[in-house]
């Protein structure tokens, strides 16, 4: 990895989010796509969308691939850092922000487990239906990104289904 990217990194985040180490490299190197293990070369793990934006920005300005990770659940190899670069993984950005019971809305960041966000309406007389049979690991932003289905699908929809707006990073971190 440049020393030029990473000294840019460092001083553009706070340390507690950047790591370069081991354990968290191979921790989030691999997802449930067979047994392959494509380790990022630093995984930043941002706790607002300024931090993934700044993040973001970084890798566009110096030309590092950077792939977002959720719960890690996929079959299709989605949040394998098969190029290296930055694991963006969203699990540190997990709070149900609101849960607006006249309107029958949730706002929730990227990283919440869909089993919490199921719990959590449940709690108020409510559901929220699309489930890719693995509701205990995989988060909202998986369930976004790769528009999830599983069995309830054929009554209740898709993950897209069920969105009416989004904060989104682009590309080049704006
Ligand atoms: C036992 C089992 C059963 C499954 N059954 C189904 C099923 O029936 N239907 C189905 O659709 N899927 C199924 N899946 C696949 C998987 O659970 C879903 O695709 C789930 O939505 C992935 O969510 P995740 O948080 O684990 O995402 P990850 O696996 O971490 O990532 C998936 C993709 O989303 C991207 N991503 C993650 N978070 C973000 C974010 N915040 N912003 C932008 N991109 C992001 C990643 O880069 C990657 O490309 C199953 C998986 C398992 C293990």
């Amino acid at each position: 990895m440049h020393e030029a990217f990473l000294t840019a990194l460092r001083s553009a985040l706070p340390p507690e989010i950047v790591d370069l180490g081991t354990e968290a490299r191979v921790n989030y190197g691999h997802d449930e796509t067979e047994d392959l293990s494509y380790p990022p070369d630093v995984v930043v793990r941002p706790r607002n969308t300024a931090e993934v934006a700044a993040t973001v920005r970084l890798c566009a300005e110096h030309e590092i691939p950077v792939t977002p990770i959720g719960g890690r659940t996929g079959l299709s190899g989605g949040a394998l850092c098969v190029h290296g670069g930055v694991g963006l993984s969203l699990d540190r950005m997990n709070a149900i922000v609101d849960i607006d019971e006249r309107n029958l809305q949730v706002t929730v960041e990227p990283g919440v487990i869909t089993q919490v966000l199921m719990d959590a309406v449940a709690a108020k007389g409510l559901y929220y239906p699309p489930d890719p049979s693995s509701k205990g690991s995989c988060t909202i932003g998986g369930n976004l990104a790769e528009n999830a289905g599983g069995p309830r699908a054929v009554k209740y929809g898709v993950t897209r289904d069920w969105v009416l707006n989004m904060e989104v990073v682009l590309p080049d971190g704006s």
